[in-house]
C-alpha cells in the first residue's frame, strides 16, 4: 500500500507547529470517527491514517526521522528492520487507548463510545481503606488525612519502566498492535480470534532494558498523604471514591482510584438510628413521680429536659433538629429520649415503711381507666 504523506494527510505544513499538528488531528479524528460514522469502511481507514500520521509527527524523534528517511525511518528505532510497525497494525483500540486525551469531552470517554471495542489502556488497581468516624465528626462532616501505601510512577523513568523512559521498541509478536490472531479448525472450518499478545500483554510495546529503580515495572511503592473531605451524614457502610488516588498503572495508563469505607465509632451514649440518634434516658421514681429537670448528653454537647410529673416509662421525648443531617441534604434527623424509670432493687428500712404506707394509696395503684389511656398512648407510638 502506498502511503500519503503525513504531513498531506494531516493537511498541515513541513513546518507546522505541535499545537497546529494536534488540533489539524482532532479535528480530522472528529470528522471520521466511527460513532459518527458507523459501518463506514472509507472513514475508519481515513480515521486510522489520521492516527497514525498524528502518531509520528506529534513525537519528535518519529518525525524528525520521518523527516529525514520518508515512512520507513519513522518505523524504525534502531534502523529499518523490526518494526511492522502502523502497516497494518494499528488496532482501533490502539488509536483509542494513545490518542484518547486528546479528545477531550468530545465523545464522552472513549470506554464505550467504542460501539463495544474494549478500551485496552491499562489501568491502576483500585485501593481500599476505612475510616472510623465519631458521630459528631458525622454530624458536621470532616475532612481527614490519610497516610497510603501507594503505587506511584516512578519519577526516574517516567512510569515507563524502560531506562531512561526511551528503552522501549515495538513488540515484534504482535507488531504493535497488542493483539495475536490465532487459528484453530473445527467442523465449522477455521475460526479466527484475536487475544491479547502474550510477549507485551496487550501495550504493543516491549521494554529493551528495565528502568533500574523500579526494574521495569514503571511504579514503586510510597506512603501517599490523601486528603478526603466527608460530608455530613455519612453512615457506616459506605463507601466514598477519590478518584485518580489509587494505584499508579504500571508502565503508564490512568491510576485507579481510593476507595474510602466509612465506619462508625460506637458513642459512649447515644444509638444512631438513619438521621435520628436515640439516648435512653433512666429517670428514677421520685423524678418520674413529680417533675423535674435532667441533664442528658447530645451530639454538640449537653443539653437540659424538662420531665413532667407523671412521666410513664416507654414515653419518648423528642429534641427535634438535635440528630445528624441527612446525607442526601434534606432536613435533620432529631434526637430521641427513651424514658425508663428505675424501680429501687433494696430499700432501707425506712424507705420500706414509706413505700409500705403508699400501698393502698389511690394514687399509686392503677386503675382501669388509667391503665387504658397510658397503653393506648403507648401503642400509639408504635403506629
Ligand atoms: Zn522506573
Ligand atoms: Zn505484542
Amino acid at each position: 500500500m502506498n502511503k500519503r504523506d503525513y504531513y498531506e494527510v494531516l493537511g498541515v505544513a513541513k513546518n507546522a507547529t505541535d499545537d497546529e499538528i494536534k488540533k489539524a488531528y482532532r479535528k480530522l479524528a472528529i470528522k471520521y470517527h466511527p460513532d459518527k460514522n458507523p459501518d463506514d469502511k472509507d472513514a475508519e481507514e481515513k480515521f486510522k491514517e489520521a492516527a497514525e500520521a498524528y502518531d509520528v509527527l506529534s513525537n519528535a524523534d518519529k518525525r524528525a526521522r520521518y523527516d529525514q528517511f520518508g515512512h520507513a525511518g519513522a518505523q524504525g528505532a534502531g534502523g529499518f528492520g523490526g518494526f511492522g510497525g502502523f502497516g497494518g497494525g494499528m488496532s482501533m483500540e490502539d488509536i483509542f487507548s494513545q490518542f484518547g486525551d486528546i479528545f477531550g469531552g468530545h465523545f464522552g470517554g472513549f470506554g464505550g463510545a467504542a460501539g463495544g471495542r474494549s478500551r485496552r489502556q491499562r489501568k491502576g488497581s483500585n485501593l481500599r481503606t476505612k475510616v472510623a468516624l465519631t458521630l459528631e465528626e458525622i454530624a458536621t462532616g470532616v475532612s481527614k488525612t490519610l497516610k497510603i501505601p501507594t503505587l506511584v510512577s516512578c519519577d526516574k523513568c517516567n512510569g515507563t519502566g524502560a531506562k531512561n523512559g526511551t528503552a522501549i521498541n515495538t513488540c515484534s509478536t504482535c507488531n504493535g498492535s497488542g493483539t495475536v490472531i490465532s487459528q484453530q479448525q473445527s467442523i465449522f472450518g477455521t475460526i479466527q480470534s484475536a487475544t491479547t499478545c502474550p510477549n507485551c500483554e496487550g501495550s504493543g510495546k516491549v521494554i529493551t532494558e528495565k528502568c533500574d529503580k523500579c526494574h521495569g515495572e514503571g511504579v514503586e511503592r510510597k506512603e501517599q498523604m490523601v486528603s478526603i473531605n466527608i460530608p455530613a451524614g455519612v453512615a457506616a457502610g459506605m463507601t466514598l471514591s477519590v478518584k485518580g488516588k489509587g494505584n499508579a498503572a504500571r508502565r503508564g495508563g490512568e491510576s485507579g482510584d481510593l476507595l474510602v469505607l466509612i465506619e462508625e465509632i460506637k458513642h459512649p451514649h447515644l444509638i444512631r438510628e438513619d438521621s435520628d440518634v436515640i439516648y435512653n434516658l433512666m429517670l428514677d421514681v421520685v423524678t418520674a413521680t413529680l417533675g423535674g429537670s435532667v441533664e442528658v448528653p447530645t451530639i454538640s454537647g449537653r443539653a437540659r429536659v424538662k420531665i413532667a410529673p407523671g412521666t410513664q416509662p416507654g414515653k419518648i421525648l423528642r429534641l427535634r433538629g438535635k440528630g445528624l443531617p441527612s446525607f442526601n441534604g434534606y432536613g435533620t434527623g432529631d434526637q430521641l429520649i427513651n424514658i425508663m424509670v428505675y424501680i429501687p432493687e433494696k430499700v432501707t428500712d425506712e424507705e420500706r415503711k414509706i413505700l409500705e404506707s403508699l400501698q393502698n394509696s389511690e394514687n399509686v395503684i392503677p386503675n382501669e381507666d388509667t391503665k387504658n389511656r397510658i397503653f393506648s398512648k403507648l401503642n400509639h407510638m408504635f403506629e
